[in-house]
């Protein structure tokens, strides 16, 4: 029989009590929850859509950034760890192209239907149990600010889960959020614009290898100032799929007509967002139908889910990863993970790209803490990051390696009965190889 608690005069039932509770299961949830299993934790993982993926997936993202180096060099992975196992599991199963050059690194491609499968397979291998059409509400502190509940509501209703530790992985701090934990939006509330993004399929693929970026960015800019299209981003990038003639198209760019940006924590934003991103998808297709020879029999496919939010709330950690960190390559030793991703801002008016040149720069754990609560750690892009340093931090592999670290916190946590406050990022990395959990990059 399950506990009942009672929340604001309602009565609510406490159905879990895990060690640590996974708040969505993006690819810093996933890998969070997975590092804590295999460190003996019973994990429950929350998510609200009915599958896991969360930007890369239901926001169609498509590809894996920040696997290799950057600069004038030949290609070299620099990123391993989870994020290689979840690779090559990928590659495994048909699920990923050969790296595609993008600028000066590179990037994979991948199916979305097999990174769902994928994700329910290595969840389910653990033992970890998964509520997916679950959402977070709000959580409960106590006196002394230790997160007692977590409410949440599926379909059966609202009901509590009580977890030892919390692993914040809904990319727009929800529950720090919810604990009034300080979180700040981009610089000065200006955060980086939604895409809505879409997949060609029908594609003649021989021709689209001969058409180079520039090439449709020209054809782009023209369309759009002779007015035959309405084509606000200039600057568009269109990646082979693991399907057979099927293109993933990263080109919308979704913004109010005064040009402010929609915020991916408001109903009423989301849903402008939505509704623009759908029909300015349609408008590229039809351009790319039109001018370029490769999408001439091409069709638009679908959409993501739901449009690309790249930016929202980031926690005030106990380290923030400062714009100059990324640029000047700065190592720490409590790296949880390399990234020679550049700093790939998309603003309002314009793109913003800074490569790195022959190095890369270091994560350190300590963006991950936040500075209120006691069984709390975060994971991924709500990470305490400056705003252009984050517009380089988020991506894919990068937050497989944040998640990987933190399900370990939550493990140390739990075992040596500490407060998120003492936790050191030395001592999360010594923890991971003692229990065998590779660092992203060992290789
Ligand atoms: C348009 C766009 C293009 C991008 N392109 C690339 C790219 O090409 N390559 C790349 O590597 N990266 C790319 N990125 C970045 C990358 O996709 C994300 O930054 C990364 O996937 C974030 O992972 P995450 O796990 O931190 O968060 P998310 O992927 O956002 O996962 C958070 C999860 O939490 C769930 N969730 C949120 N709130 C709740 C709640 N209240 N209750 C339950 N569940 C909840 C969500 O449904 C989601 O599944 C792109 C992002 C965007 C938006």
């Amino acid at each position: 029989m399950n506990k009942t608690i009672t929340i604001n005069a309602y009565q609510v039932q406490v159905t879990h009590t895990p060690d640590v509770c996974v708040v969505g299961g993006g690819a810093a949830g996933i890998s969070a929850a997975i590092a804590a299993s295999r460190i003996g934790k019973k994990v429950l993982l929350i998510e609200k859509y009915g599958f896991c993926g969360g930007a890369t997936v239901a926001g169609l993202s498509g590809t894996i950034c920040g696997l290799f180096n950057s600069g004038n060099v030949t290609r070299e992975q620099i990123v391993f760890g989870f994020a290689e196992e979840f690779y090559s599991n990928l590659r495994s199963n048909k699920g990923v192209v050969e790296p595609v050059a993008f600028g000066k690194t590179w990037l994979v491609p991948h199916d979305g239907l097999v990174w769902k499968e994928l994700a329910d397979k290595l969840l389910q291998n653990e033992g970890i149990e998964v509520l997916y059409h679950t959402n977070f509400l709000n959580a409960i502190t106590n006196d002394s600010g230790h997160i007692e509940t977590l409410l949440v509501k599926s379909f059966e209703g609202q009901f509590a889960i009580q977890p030892k530790v919390v692993i914040d992985a809904s990319g727009d701090a929800e529950v720090i959020h919810g604990i009034q934990g300080e979180t700040f939006m981009g610089a000065d509330g200006v955060v980086q614009t939604p895409t809505m993004i879409f997949k060609m399929g029908n594609v003649a693929m021989d021709a689209f290898f001969k058409t180079s970026p520039q090439e449709i960015n020209q054809k782009v800019v023209k369309a759009d100032e002779e007015g035959s299209f309405c084509l606000p981003r200039h600057h568009v990038y269109a990646f082979p799929l693991p399907n057979k003639n099927e293109v993933l198209c990263n080109m919308t760019r979704i913004t109010y007509p005064d040009g402010s940006t929609p915020l991916g924590t408001s109903s009423k934003d989301m849903t402008y967002a939505e509704m623009a991103g759908r029909k300015q998808a349609r408008e590229y297709a039809n351009f790319l139908i039109d001018r370029i020879p490769a999408f001439k029999d091409a069709y638009l496919v679908d959409t993501g889910a739901q449009v690309g939010i790249r930016q929202t709330r980031s926690i005030v950690g106990h380290h923030q990863l400062m714009n100059r960190e990324v640029l000047d390559a700065t190592k720490s030793k409590s790296a949880v993970s390399h990234s020679a991703w550049p700093i790939e801002a998309h603003g309002a008016g314009e793109l913003k790209i800074a490569y790195l040149e022959n190095d890369h720069y270091d994560i350190p754990f300590e963006t991950l803490l936040p500075k209120v609560g006691k069984n709390i750690v975060v994971a991924g892009r709500c990470m305490s990051a400056e705003h252009e340093a984050l517009a380089s931090a988020r991506v894919t592999a990068q937050c497989f390696g944040m998640g990987y670290a933190s399900g370990a916190a939550a493990s140390l946590l739990i075992n040596e009965r500490m407060d998120s406050q003492q936790l050191k990022g030395e001592d999360v990395l010594y923890y991971m190889k003692q229990h065998k959990l590779k660092n992203s990059y060992e290789r």
